[in-house]
C-alpha cells in the first residue's frame, strides 16, 4: 500500500526559488512583487474524458501544466507558482506518478514557475487538477473585452494539428509518420505561448487561449467586447501536415473547431501590425492575421472564392457534448 506522504516526498518536493515556503507546511508562503495584480487560473482534466489511462504519463505532466500555463499567458501575465491537485485511480501506479510528475515540474521549469503545493487522493478515477498563479501589471492584462471595430484578427501556430492528431487516434486517419510525429506532439505537448503574450502586452486589445477551437474561442472575444468578425478562410494558416489532409472534406472543421491548440488569438489595431509582428519574432512563434473585427455583430467567415460559409461558432461543450 503506497503512502500519501511518501509519495509526496518523493516526487512532488521540488526546489522553489521564487517561493519563501514551499511545500510541507499547511500552506505554502509566497511574496508577490510590489504593485502588481495576481492572476490566477485553474484546469481539471479528467481521465477517460480529456485524456486517455494509457496517455504517456510524462507528456500529460507536461500538458497539465502547460494548458493552465497558456490561460496565465492568454492575460500576458508572467506565470509564477503553480500547485497540484490530483486523484490517483489504481491505473496511477508509482513510475506512473514518478513520470507524470517529472513532466509536470519539467513545463514549470520552462517558464519560472515554482511548484508551491497541492493534494494528493486515490479515487475511482484520475483526476489532475491544476492552478497557476502569475503576475502582470496593473491595467496591462490582456482581457476578452477589449477588441474593437477595424483591428486586425491574428492567431499565432497553426490551429487544427492536435485535432488532426487526434484524429488519427481515435479514428486512425492514415497520417504519414513525419504528420503523425507532429500532429501527436502538438496533441500532447502543447507550448504555451507565454513570452507571445508578455510581448503583446499594450499591444494586443483582447487575447484568449485557443482550447475549445478558434472559432468558438474568437466568438468569446467577439461576445465579450460586443463586435463581430469577418474571417478568410484562405487566410488561414496550415501546417504542412494539414495542407497534406486538402482531400479531407471537413479540414475546415478540423482547422477551425479541432481544438487543444492552445495558441493566442488576439485582436490589435492594423497600425500595430509592424509591432505585433516583432513581438512575435521575439518570441520566435509565427503569427498570421486572418480577419477582422467589425462592429455589427455578424460573424461571417469567407471561403477561398469569397462566399460566405456555414459553420457553426461553437466548439467542445462538457455540458452539451457529454
Ligand atoms: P494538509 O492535510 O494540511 O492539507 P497534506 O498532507 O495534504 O496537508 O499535504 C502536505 C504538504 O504536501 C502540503 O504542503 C501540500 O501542499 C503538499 N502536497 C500534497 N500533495 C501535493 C501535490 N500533489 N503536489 C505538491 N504538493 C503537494
Ligand atoms: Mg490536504
Amino acid at each position: 500500500m503506497r503512502s500519501e506522504f511518501e509519495l509526496i516526498r518523493r516526487h512532488f518536493v521540488h526546489p522553489a526559488p521564487g517561493t519563501r515556503l514551499s511545500v510541507g507546511d499547511d500552506c505554502a508562503l509566497m511574496t508577490p512583487s510590489p504593485g502588481q495584480e495576481l492572476a490566477v487560473s485553474t484546469d481539471v482534466l479528467v481521465a477517460g474524458r480529456h485524456f486517455f489511462d494509457n496517455t504517456d504519463p510524462y507528456r500529460l505532466g507536461r500538458k497539465s501544466a502547460a494548458v493552465n500555463l497558456s490561460d496565465i499567458a492568454a492575460m500576458g501575465a508572467r506565470p509564477r507558482w503553480a500547485t497540484l491537485g490530483i486523484t490517483l485511480s489504481p491505473a496511477q501506479d508509482e513510475p506512473w506518478v514518478e513520470a507524470f510528475a517529472r513532466g509536470f515540474h519539467d513545463e514549470l521549469q520552462v517558464h519560472d514557475t515554482d511548484w508551491v503545493g497541492g493534494d494528493t487522493t486515490s479515487g475511482p478515477v484520475a483526476m489532475i487538477a491544476v492552478t497557476i498563479l502569475g503576475e502582470v501589471p496593473p491595467g496591462q492584462a490582456l482581457l476578452r473585452s477589449g477588441a474593437r471595430a477595424g483591428d486586425d484578427i491574428w492567431v499565432s501556430g497553426t490551429p487544427g494539428d492536435a485535432a488532426l492528431g487526434l484524429r488519427f487516434l481515435k479514428e486512425s486517419l492514415p497520417l504519414a509518420e513525419e504528420d503523425r510525429n507532429h500532429c501527436l506532439a502538438r496533441l500532447e505537448t502543447p507550448t504555451p505561448r507565454v513570452a507571445l503574450g508578455l510581448g503583446l502586452r499594450g499591444i494586443a486589445h483582447a487575447a484568449i487561449d485557443v482550447s475549445d477551437g478558434l472559432l468558438a474561442d474568437l466568438g468569446h472575444i467577439l461576445e465579450a467586447s460586443g463586435v463581430g468578425a469577418s474571417l478568410e478562410l484562405a487566410r488561414m494558416p496550415r501546417s504542412a501536415a494539414m495542407l497534406r489532409q486538402q482531400a479531407l472534406p471537413d479540414w475546415p472543421l478540423l482547422l477551425l473547431s479541432g481544438g487543444d491548440d492552445y495558441e493566442l488569438c488576439f485582436t490589435a489595431a492594423p497600425e500595430a501590425a509592424p509591432r505585433v509582428q516583432r513581438a512575435a519574432a521575439a518570441a520566435a512563434v509565427p503569427v498570421t492575421r486572418i480577419g477582422r473585427v467589425t462592429d455589427k455583430g455578424g460573424r461571417i467567415l469567407y471561403d477561398g472564392d469569397g462566399r460566405p460559409m456555414d459553420m457553426a461558432w461553437q466548439g467542445f461543450d462538457h455540458f452539451r457534448n457529454a
